[in-house]
């Protein structure tokens, strides 16, 4: 759900698992007013998605594939919403 106004399907994806499961551990939230994704910077919740993604890995994904997504995910997200005024 990255991006929920253009891609709604993202979610039947490994992309769409990994950002549920970031969702889930607090490392990204949506932007209440616009609907991105924004990395909350926060190592701990990382460090708690990673450990939620070990335990609740798809069936037919691998660790280290499941790792990769999140880490993909973590990567392709920005840490402010791109049409949020920038903060003063
Ligand atoms: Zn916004």
């Amino acid at each position: 759900m990255l991006m929920t106004k253009e891609k709604r399907t993202a979610i039947r994806t490994v992309r769409g698992w990994a950002i549920a499961v970031l969702q889930e551990a607090g490392a990204i939230r949506e932007c209440e007013y616009h609907g991105w994704m924004q990395d909350r910077a926060d190592p701990h919740a990382r460090e708690r998605a990673f450990e939620i993604a070990r335990h609740e890995l798809p069936l037919d994904l691998s660790r280290e594939a499941a790792a990769l997504a999140v880490t993909e995910v973590l990567d392709s997200i920005g840490d402010t919403c791109p049409e949020c005024p920038p903060e003063v």
